[in-house]
């Protein structure tokens, strides 16, 4: 029986894992499709197109190990070159034919006696796979706050996610509500071109100081010529050692780590902040890193900037010429911008997953979603997420963390290619030890230190992997496959 079956392989979702997984897939010589919901590829990448927009990951770092790229313009890629760069590799591993666009997967549903998922998508199709990767990414679902009023401005209001290329912008008087990694970078790319910003802060943010620097065409063709200088970026002390270090601080709240980052973003606070009044608007009142810390080159320069005005105070409503303050204060704006992040517990739902017995995913996940390893789920038999929930977040590059998933789930989908099962689940038991020793350690990590942020569940527990970097690299080596249970083979 061994290496003797064909599956048929279902990737939910064409961003940056679902394109992982089809390239993989294809070297393979394996029977897949991709159902994307848009009619275009990449994922957040797609949908986020906001002035400002960077990652704040090394470019050489958010890259695919297999597919370094030399013509990145600058130490941090914006959002714009990034698309570019997937569609750019899409093309290069011809796995456009595969895609369904337009086809957003709605229901899908595990038939245990034929050890098969049946999927349907919004045109009413339908049709059967062996194995589903879920690659539908977590922050993808606007989060519209619920401010009294919001649909009466009379401007023009648009979440960050669906910006709107007709808002005056240039000479106008904007508002913008929030103050996350989305907000603050819109704050230093539009602050120059509007007449006045009244930036709309609940909270203020720690931000870490880093180096931004552009690449010479020189330096350009060195790359192209010698990929060991990529590899000397990916791999260096700046990158990856910050990586090391930050996961090490976020799981050690009270060691020599994370002293450092309050160090240095306590310095470079007290440092750059010219104006008491502002200072103090700036001045956060939680842990550095209990939120996504922001990493810029420019906010605390750029916040400083006469046309922009921070804004502290409550938030009474919206009207149709602007915002109410609880002082009875009126910003009249033209703009409204809701940079008020994502419902970052949905993952693949809307869709609706049934398992065995016909436990939904809803049902299994009603107090929070948890993933065997992130990846997998009892009772969900060959489903594997990429980037599904409790997987490692902060400010590294998620490609490598999907690479790594990948590496765990293509062990396990060995399982069911050599057909020694047919079915391949983590059982009940490994899964809540698991979780009971995620759960008990992630509530230690500095996330979970006393601040409002998307790490944290409806209950409060930050839902992240809560140990370090080198522990996910290990753990996601190899699967411990004493936690799986396997279905030998179908009834009929
Ligand atoms: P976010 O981090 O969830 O921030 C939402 C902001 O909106 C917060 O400042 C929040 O205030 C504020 N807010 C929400 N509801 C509000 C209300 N009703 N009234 C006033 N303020 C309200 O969202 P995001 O900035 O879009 O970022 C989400 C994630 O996307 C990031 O954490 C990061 O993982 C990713 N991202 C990455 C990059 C990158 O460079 N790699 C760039 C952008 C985004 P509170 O803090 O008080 O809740």
């Amino acid at each position: 029986m061994t290496g003797q079956r064909k599956l048929k392989y279902a990737i939910v979702g064409a961003g940056m894992a679902g394109i992982l997984a089809a390239i993989r897939l294809k070297e393979r010589g394996e029977d897949f499709t991709v159902f994307e919901k848009a009619d275009r590829i990449g994922g957040t990448w797609r949908e986020n197109r906001y002035p400002g927009l960077t990652c704040d990951v090394p470019a050489h770092a958010y890259t695919y190990s297999f597919e370094p790229y030399p013509d990145w313009r600058a130490y941090y890629a914006t959002g714009a070159e990034i698309q570019a760069y997937f569609e750019m590799v899409v093309a290069k591993y011809g796995i456009g034919p595969s895609i369904r666009f337009n086809s957003e997967v709605t229901a899908l549903d595990w038939d245990e006696g034929r050890a098969k998922w049946t999927l349907a998508h919004r045109n009413g199709e339908r049709d059967e796979f062996d194995v589903v990767i879920a690659a539908s990414g977590v922050l993808h679902h606007p989060k519209l706050p619920d401010i009294e009023g919001l649909e009466s401005f009379a401007g023009a209001a648009f979440h960050t996610a669906r910006w709107d290329d007709m808002a005056p912008i240039d000479g106008a008087r904007v508002g913008l509500i929030g103050s996350g990694s989305t907000g603050i970078q819109i704050v230093t790319a539009i602050n120059k071109k509007v007449e006045r910003l009244v930036h709309f802060q609940r909270s203020p943010q720690w931000v870490m100081p880093v180096p931004y620097f552009r690449y010479s065409e020189e330096e350009r063709a060195a790359f192209r010529q010698n990929p060991a200088l990529i590899d000397a970026i990916r791999f260096s002390d700046e990158y990856l050692g910050n990586v090391r270090r930050f996961t090490d601080a976020i799981t050690d709240v009270d060691g020599p780590q994370m002293k450092v980052i309050e160090d240095v973003c306590r310095d470079h606070f007290e440092n750059s902040i010219r104006d008491p009044e502002l200072k103090e608007k700036l001045r956060p009142n939680y842990r550095a890193a209990c939120k996504r810390l922001i990493y810029s080159w420019c906010y605390y320069e750029e916040v400083q900037h006469a046309a922009v005005h921070v804004e502290t105070g409550r938030i009474a409503r919206i009207e149709p010429k602007g915002v109410r303050m609880a002082d009875g204060t009126l910003h009249e704006l033209d703009t409204l911008i809701l940079a008020t992040g994502f419902h970052a517990d949905r993952f693949i739902r809307p869709a609706g997953v049934t398992g065995r017995g016909g436990l939904t995913l809803d049902a299994f996940w009603e107090q929070r979603p948890t993933a065997h390893y992130a990846v997998t789920l009892p009772d969900f038999p060959n489903f594997f997420m990429l980037n599904g929930p409790t997987g490692p977040v902060g400010n590294f590059s998620l490609i490598d963390i999907a690479e790594r998933q990948w590496g765990y789930v293509d062990q396990l989908i060995d399982i069911l290619r050599s057909g020694e099962a047919v079915a391949v689940a983590p059982t009940a038991a490994a899964h809540a030890g698991y979780e009971e020793r995620r759960i008990a350690a992630a509530k230690k990590t500095i996330f979970g230190s006393g601040c409002q942020s998307w790490y944290l569940d409806a209950t409060g527990v930050p839902a992240s992997w809560p140990w370090s970097y080198d522990a996910f690299v290990e753990a996601m080596a190899r699967p411990d496959f004493t936690d799986y249970a396997l279905t030998a083979s179908v009834d009929a």
